[in-house]
């Protein structure tokens, strides 16, 4: 099973590479993900820049987390 988000609104899904508990973490705390983005000097995970990506193109519109098999 792979977890991953979901638009509503543009029909468009990401999967990033992790666990649904991370992404589903990530989505409910993007702003604190953010926020801590700006001060790691090595860079994000690539998963996390991946989903704050997504998350972003879609601000404002209904994300969901998803799952496919
Ligand atoms: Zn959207």
């Amino acid at each position: 099973m792979r977890y991953g988000y979901y638009c509503e609104e543009c029909e468009e899904a990401a999967w990033p590479v992790s666990t649904r508990s991370e992404l589903d973490w990530l989505l409910r705390r993007e702003h604190i993900v953010r926020e801590v983005a700006r001060h790691v000097q090595n860079g994000l995970d690539s998963w996390m820049s991946e989903a704050l990506e997504f998350l972003e193109h879609h601000r404002g519109h209904a994300v969901l987390l998803t799952r496919k098999n």
